[in-house]
């Protein structure tokens, strides 16, 4: 079927941050472009998540865009690969006539009631004559009044009260804890992340690490310690531990901290940097990462340690399974397959785990083939 109108594309660079989505992104293009009455809805095409936005300005107005990262392979072939950078195409057709002509009254004083609402009442009104706003469309002091009060309840992510207690934790840190100087830390009402630590524990582990030949982490975050759901982030060893009962335990020694508004790759991206530096050790060193799966963690752990091998954490892995089996609607085989994950990863031995494995594989194709009767169930 042939194209209705006539596109442009547009291959733009957006911010470097990977949450950002992309109705966010659409809309920050359209905000900077002076397209501020375009309604966006996500849709599919060729199997790709794409925004689409309709002109909402003017009768009968035919003005669409339609928005899509460009994937990977094809960042390459255009030569654009750039570390931390985001590409995104936007399509617009061409611009339609009615698009030109004068727009209905209601929209422009909705435009411009946000447009102002980061000036108090009074302060709007008189730029708006100053900028040259026809009269007709200025909106309401009611429009305004409530366009306002939005715009300050939606600003600022963390109140002001936690802010101030935050900033006087890092200039004043109580004993024994020392704060991680970082370009990267920042503490706002918009952002909260930053690392913290206990020197005399941090040394302890630092000439712990000196004497290991291969130095395993464990990395992990906590969400529900506060009322304003910052995530309390930790970095630390697997030690080896000899617990009371004289029983050899396997246990996390936390070296790091971290406090974030988020459990996203620029919090971990911290963790391990800070780690990195004030520990001085090697990354090259660190053999194994135990993590809880997140992508921005396995994104900065791989960055960081770029010669360690990255694990899931066991409860996650029982998680998986539980949840794959659930589809499989075998509850006998979910029960048998997560004993034996369990009890293997307990095991000290890679022979015995080797072992293990190699049996309970070698059975579950054969046994468990021939009750089932399928050949998919278990590949
Ligand atoms: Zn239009």
């Amino acid at each position: 079927m042939a194209p209705k109108s006539v596109y442009v594309w547009h291959v733009l660079s957006c911010s470097a941050s990977a949450e950002q989505d992309l109705t966010a992104t659409a809309r920050a293009w359209l905000q900077n472009s002076g397209e501020e009455r375009i309604e966006l809805k996500v849709s599919t095409f060729q199997k790709q998540t794409t925004v689409l936005g309709h002109c909402h300005r003017h009768d009968g107005c035919g003005l669409a865009f339609r928005f899509m990262f460009l994937k990977q392979e094809n960042l390459q072939l255009l030569g654009l690969v750039q570390e931390g950078e985001r590409f995104f195409i936007v399509e617009c057709n061409k611009k339609d006539r009615k698009h030109d002509g004068q727009s209905k009254l209601e929209v422009e004083q909705s435009i411009l009631k946000r447009k102002y609402s980061h000036l108090p009442t009074a302060l709007a009104k008189k730029q708006m004559v100053t900028d040259k706003v026809p009269e007709a469309h200025i909106p309401t002091t009611r429009a305004l009044d409530g366009s306002r009060h939005r715009y300050l309840k939606k600003r600022s992510k963390f109140c002001v009260d936690l802010v101030e207690m935050l900033k006087d934790f890092l200039n004043n840190p109580p004993e024994p804890v020392s704060v991680f100087e970082s370009m990267n830390a920042a503490v706002s009402e918009d952002e909260v992340r930053f690392a913290f630590f206990e020197a005399s524990n941090m040394q302890a582990a630092t000439e712990y690490m000196a004497g290991s030949e291969r130095i395993i982490l464990i990395s992990d975050c906590t969400y529900q310690t506060n009322h304003q759901r910052l995530v309390l982030g930790s970095l630390g060893l697997a030690v080896l531990h000899r617990d009371d009962h004289g029983k050899v335990r396997c246990r996390f020694w936390p070296v790091m901290f971290s406090v974030s508004e988020a459990e996203d790759e620029s919090a971990y991206d911290l963790l391990c940097k800070a780690f990195i530096d004030k520990t001085g050790v090697n990354p090259g060193k660190v053999s194994n990462i135990f993590l809880d799966g997140h992508a921005g963690a396995f994104a900065a752990m791989q960055r960081q340690f770029p010669g360690a091998c990255i694990h899931r954490d066991l409860q996650h892995v029982k998680k998986n399974i539980k949840d794959n089996a659930g589809k499989l609607q075998d509850t006998n085989l979910r029960t048998y397959i997560t004993d034996v994950v369990e009890f293997s990863a307990k095991l000290s031995q890679p022979s015995e785990f080797h072992t293990v494995w190699k049996d309970t594989l070698g059975r579950l194709r054969n046994e468990w083939h021939e009750e089932c009767g399928s050949k998919d169930r278990l590949v």
